[in-house]
């Protein structure tokens, strides 16, 4: 593990950060992974590294949405594994959903197996997508591979941390698609039914909360899930964004 003293300034990135990297060197995390936890962790930056307030709405409404759903599924590939284990399981046990391995660069046989014992030592009962059977429609190579009785059922799947094309394909066959993605601009964001712009590590957790704190309550269920826009959420994110830039921008002017 890393050394990397609590006082230091940036811990909790390092310590993202020494997570991809000791997750690379075994093989959970793909080889661009690291590539696409740089890009995250740049948005995040603009972010302050802190959950924007207008996305706090939309955590709530995605996780209306996964309550209401009759087959919610998380998908998982290796970044997110390495990630946020244990927040990937909470999620999946309070709403109840199914995680399923989901890897699009260097997929194998092992390395779907790899990231599903990984999240069973952290606790994990089940999870799909191991040698998967079901195809996503229209879309090529191995990345097309779900499991039967996971993403192929689903009607609603989180999928944090995903490709473009795959999030399009899956838009396409009439899926729900909540996105977790630091980057507003990426076309799975754009494509999602909804895009929770948040770091993984922050946005789980504040999805199980949210999924205790909503289940039940059918009326404000219905409330939120019927309040979903996807390109408004986006708007309010890019507005965030650049109303604390000009402050930043201000407070060095000053
Ligand atoms: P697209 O194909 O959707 O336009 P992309 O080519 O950037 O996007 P990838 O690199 O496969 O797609 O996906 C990584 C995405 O995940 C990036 O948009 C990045 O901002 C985001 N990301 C990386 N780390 C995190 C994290 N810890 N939490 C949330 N989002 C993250």
């Amino acid at each position: 593990m890393h050394d990397i003293p609590d006082d230091h300034p940036r811990a909790a990135s390092l310590r993202l950060r020494a997570a991809i990297a000791e997750h690379h060197a075994t093989g959970l995390v793909a080889e661009t992974g690291p590539i696409s936890h740089g890009r995250g962790e740049a948005f995040d930056y603009i972010l302050g590294e802190d959950t924007p307030a207008p996305v706090h709405e939309d955590i709530r409404a995605s996780v209306a949405l996964l309550l209401q759903a009759k087959h919610p599924v998380i998908s998982v590939n290796g970044n997110a594994a390495a990630l946020a284990p244990d927040a990937l399981i909470a999620l999946a046990e309070a709403i109840p959903a199914k995680l399923e391995v989901n890897v699009f660069y260097g997929r194998t046989e092992q390395r779907e197996r790899q990231i599903a014992d990984f999240l069973k030592t952290h606790g994990a009962k089940e999870v799909l997508g191991v040698n998967p059977a079901a195809r996503v429609p229209h879309l090529t190579s191995a990345r097309a591979s779900v499991d039967a009785c996971g993403m192929a059922k689903a009607d609603v799947i989180v999928v944090p941390l995903e490709d473009g094309d795959r999030a399009e394909a899956l838009v396409a066959w009439g899926k729900k698609v909540i996105s977790i993605d630091l980057n507003p601009l990426s076309r799975t964001a754009k494509t999602a039914t909804l895009n929770i712009c948040d770091n993984i590590t922050r946005a789980l957790p504040l999805m199980k909360q949210a999924a205790n704190e909503l289940k039940g309550n059918a009326s404000e269920i219905a409330k939120l899930t019927a309040s979903i826009d996807n390109k408004k959420s986006t708007a309010r994110v890019l507005a965030f964004m650049r109303e604390r830039l000009a402050t930043l921008e201000k407070e060095l002017t000053a």
